[in-house]
């Protein structure tokens, strides 16, 4: 933002010098408009390098080399993507496996934004399909056969030359992204492209084989290792980009991410940006309007400072908060977070929304966990975590009131019987029924723990948990050693009661 200052003294008559000082802020208020209104004037600063323990973590990842060009009219993003894969299986392998997410939203039958209480709020004006077309693969420069192994295209199999443990294969894609018109993580309303799992990864491989599960509609159905990510994507004029990695270019407009546990950009000619630096991060906010970047930035930034201070410093160089059109308040990605146009316009749910989403930051990018099989992990650790933002930043009344207001009542109401806080995805009947239990019980669940063993002791042991599995993937397990590091005790029995112990039969 522009420094406006008189350098000399000049003695006059203090109308004309109060004319002076109205011309010079009306000047500045018209510069800091332009600045913040037209995002090809100034552009975000790059910031600082990755660090040394970035790089550390990076060395032997799978790593991803993109160059994207986006097409607003058609809505299609196209692109050339380069894989590195290391075979870490400890086995010999004959093919790939990558999952190609953007598939799942062919078809009104499958896609997880037609689940019925989303469809209406997702689909404005009717079903729209997106997807993924294929256009080459190949190994080393010579073409590879694939196959989609599931019927709805989210498994895309890559045959490959024998590729022994610990040796690496070079698979090069090029392909064509359709974006449906569709108000959710990966789609395009209000002007704005958001693409959530849209570019092929590699799937999972634990315990002996590739983690290939569907898209399910209910939760962030998604595992995923962390992997290095370099990104040249050209826009059309006016256009800007929010996206989980750091801008290390302008031209191409290029971006870097190491050890990220996914890739998310959202993109629109609608944005007007805001920015701070945070502990040596770079933050910046992209919103519809300045205020709401303003807001936006400050949110972000002050739960960065509060969260680093809790749980360990914030890894990366950037975090992007984004609004997007999403049925939900937030979408969380790797340095990124959407946050929902409706959230980013009321003053109290921007600032929860950002917190909870930033605090994913810890649980889920720099902690992995399987949100498949155990979404409590992540999801009620975050909740968790927002208490404890708000305890920190506003106090022990505004913290007594989100935990009355936000998590308490979840425990007086009847849940169905056999869904428990610990139950995989796939047990959810609704994303109501999944939030109250999961989100909610969860959270309730860790107040109860920091009853029994203390705010700080919990704490210390989520800072332990978080230092313990940097960069990997952690469970239950890893989270009970924790616990049990820092007060000396078992949790396990506490830990059952809440996760997995429900009431057979009825009064
Ligand atoms: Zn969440």
């Amino acid at each position: 933002m522009p420094n406006v200052r008189t350098k000399r003294r000049i003695h006059m008559p203090a109308r004309i010098r109060n004319l002076g000082l109205i011309l010079l802020a009306l000047i500045a208020a018209v510069v800091i408009w332009m600045a913040t209104r037209d995002p090809t004037l100034i552009t975000p600063a790059i910031p600082a390098m990755a660090s040394a323990e970035l790089r550390a973590a990076s060395e032997a990842l799978t790593s991803y080399d993109v160059r994207a060009s986006f097409q607003p009219g058609s809505q299609t993003l196209t692109a050339r993507e380069r894989i590195t894969y290391r075979n870490t299986t400890g086995q010999a392998l004959e093919a790939v496996y990558l999952r190609t997410y953007a598939n799942a939203f062919a078809s009104e039958e499958i896609s997880p934004a037609a689940a019925s209480e989303l469809y209406d709020l997702c689909y404005k004006r009717g079903f729209s399909p997106g997807g993924i077309t294929i256009i080459s693969a190949t190994i080393d420069n010579v073409n590879a056969a694939w196959s989609y192994e599931d019927d709805a295209g989210t498994v895309l199999k890559v045959e490959i030359p024998t590729l022994t443990p610990d040796s690496s294969v070079v698979i090069s894609l090029t392909y064509s992204i359709k974006i449906p018109t569709c108000a959710y993580r990966f789609g395009m309303s209000n002007g704005i492209a958001a693409l959530h799992g849209a570019l092929p990864t590699v799937a999972m491989w634990e315990n002996g084989e590739w983690r290939l599960e569907q898209y399910y509609p209910i939760g962030d159905p998604f595992i995923c290792d962390c992997a290095n990510w370099r990104v040249e994507l050209t826009l059309p004029e006016g256009w800007s980009a929010a996206a989980s990695g750091a801008r290390v270019a302008d031209s191409p407009l290029t971006f870097e991410a190491l050890a990220a546990r996914d890739f998310s950009l959202v993109l629109s000619d609608r944005f007007v940006f805001s920015q701070a630096e945070v502990d040596g991060v770079l933050v910046t906010a992209y919103a519809l309007t300045a205020g709401e970047a303003r807001a936006m930035a400050r949110d972000a930034g002050a739960a960065l400072r509060i969260f680093g201070g809790m749980f360990g410093a914030y890894p990366w160089p950037s975090y992007d908060v984004v609004v997007a059109d999403i049925p939900f308040g937030g979408m969380e990605s790797s340095a990124l977070a959407m946050i929902s146009i409706s959230s980013a316009a009321n003053a109290v749910n921007r600032e929860r929304a950002i917190v909870h989403e930033t605090a994913h930051q810890w649980f889920y990018a720099v902690v992995g966990s399987d949100e498949l099989r155990e979404p409590w992990l992540d999801e009620a650790l975050c909740v968790y975590a927002v208490t404890q933002y708000i305890q920190s930043a506003k106090g022990e009344a505004a913290f007594g009131d989100y935990v009355g207001e936000e998590i308490e009542p979840s425990m007086r109401i009847t849940i169905p019987r056999g869904v428990t806080i610990g139950s995989p995805v796939e047990l959810f009947a609704s994303w109501n029924e999944y939030r109250t239990i999961v989100y909610q019980r969860g959270a309730s669940m860790m107040l109860g723990l920091r009853e029994a063993m203390g705010g700080e002791k919990l704490n210390e042991a989520l800072r332990l948990y978080v230092e313990g599995a940097k960069f990997g993937i952690a469970d239950r397990e890893e989270f009970m050693d924790a616990l049990k590091q820092v007060s000396g005790s078992e949790w396990e029995w506490f830990l059952v009661d809440y996760l997995d112990t429900y009431i057979l039969g009825g009064w």
